[in-house]
C-alpha cells in the first residue's frame, strides 16, 4: 500500500545542464520495487504535484532519489529553489514498470529523461547480481543530454551482463554511438537476439508509442513481451 510522508531533502545532484536529482532522507524505510514512481508535492500546494520515477535502487538504502528534467513550469521553478534540508511530501510506491525476474534476457529502449526508472532497475540488477542479461538502447539529442552517463558506464563495466548502446541525433567525435533515431534497423543491429527478449520502453508518450509500433508491427513481437511507461507531460 502506498504511504504519504513528509521527507527532508538530503542532497541535490546536477546530472546534466537541465536535469537534477533530489535525494530524500527516509527515516522509516518502506520497500519498493526498482522502476516504480512516486507523487511529489511541493509546499503543500496541490498545483505543485508531479509523478516522478524513483531513480535510486531499493539497494541504495540511505535515501530515495527522483530525477527531474527542469522546464519553465511552476513546479520546476519551485524544485530548482529547493535546498538541502527543505521538506517535500511524497506518496509512494506507485506503478508496475518493474522487472520480470523470470525473464533471462531483457532490453530497455529509452529516450532522454525516460532513463530514470531504467537506471533504478539496472542498478538493482547490478547490486543484486541478478544475472539477467540486459541491453539498454538509449537515445538522446547529443552527448550533453545523456542522463546518468558515467553511472551507466560504471555499471556496464562492473556487471558483465549489461550493455549500453547510445543513439544520438548529433554525433560527437570520440563518443561511441549510432547516429540517428531508434528504428527497426538499430534494434536489429544492437539487439540481434531481440526475439528472445522482453522489452521495457520508457519516455515521452509519442516516443513510447513509436517504439511499441516498431517492435509489434515491424519486428513481430507479441504484446506480452512489451512493457511500457509513459511520461505524460512531455
Ligand atoms: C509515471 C510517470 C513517471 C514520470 N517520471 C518522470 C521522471 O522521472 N522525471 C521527469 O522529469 N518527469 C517524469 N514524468 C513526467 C512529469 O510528471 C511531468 O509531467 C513532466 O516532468 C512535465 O512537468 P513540468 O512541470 O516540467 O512541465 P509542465 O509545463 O507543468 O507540464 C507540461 C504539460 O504537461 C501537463 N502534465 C503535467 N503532468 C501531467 C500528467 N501527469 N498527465 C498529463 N499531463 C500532464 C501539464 O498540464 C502541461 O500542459 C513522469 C510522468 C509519469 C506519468
Amino acid at each position: 500500500m502506498p504511504v504519504e510522508i513528509d521527507v527532508r531533502i538530503k542532497e541535490i545532484i546536477q546530472r546534466n545542464y537541465n536535469v537534477k536529482s533530489f535525494r530524500m532522507e527516509i527515516v522509516d524505510w518502506l520497500d519498493f520495487k526498482a522502476g516504480q514512481f512516486l507523487l511529489v508535492t511541493l509546499q503543500g500546494d496541490p498545483k505543485l504535484k508531479r509523478y516522478l520515477s524513483i531513480s535510486s535502487s531499493p539497494t541504495e538504502k540511505c535515501y530515495l532519489e527522483f530525477t527531474k528534467k527542469l522546464t519553465q513550469s511552476d513546479f520546476s521553478m519551485a524544485l530548482s529553489n529547493l535546498k538541502a534540508g527543505d521538506r517535500v511530501s511524497i506518496q509512494y510506491p506507485l506503478g508496475k514498470f518493474i522487472l520480470d525476474e523470470s525473464a533471462p534476457k531483457v532490453a530497455f529502449l529509452s529516450g532522454g529523461i525516460g532513463i530514470t526508472p531504467i537506471r533504478s532497475i539496472c542498478k538493482y540488477a547490478v547490486d543484486k547480481n541478478l544475472g539477467v542479461d540486459i541491453v539498454l538502447v538509449y537515445s538522446n539529442r547529443s552527448v550533453r543530454d545523456i542522463v546518468f552517463k558515467d553511472d551507466l558506464s560504471a555499471m556496464s563495466k562492473s556487471y558483465p551482463f549489461l550493455r549500453v548502446a547510445h543513439v544520438l541525433y548529433e554525433a560527437e567525435q570520440g563518443f561511441k554511438c549510432t547516429v540517428g533515431r531508434i528504428d527497426a534497423n538499430v534494434i536489429k543491429n544492437e539487439i540481434p537476439d531481440y526475439q528472445q527478449r522482453k522489452f521495457y520502453l520508457c519516455g515521452p508518450p509519442l516516443m513510447v508509442e513509436a517504439m511499441r509500433k516498431i517492435l509489434a508491427d515491424e519486428l513481430g513481437l507479441s504484446a506480452e513481451k512489451i512493457v511500457t511507461e509513459n511520461f505524460q507531460g512531455y
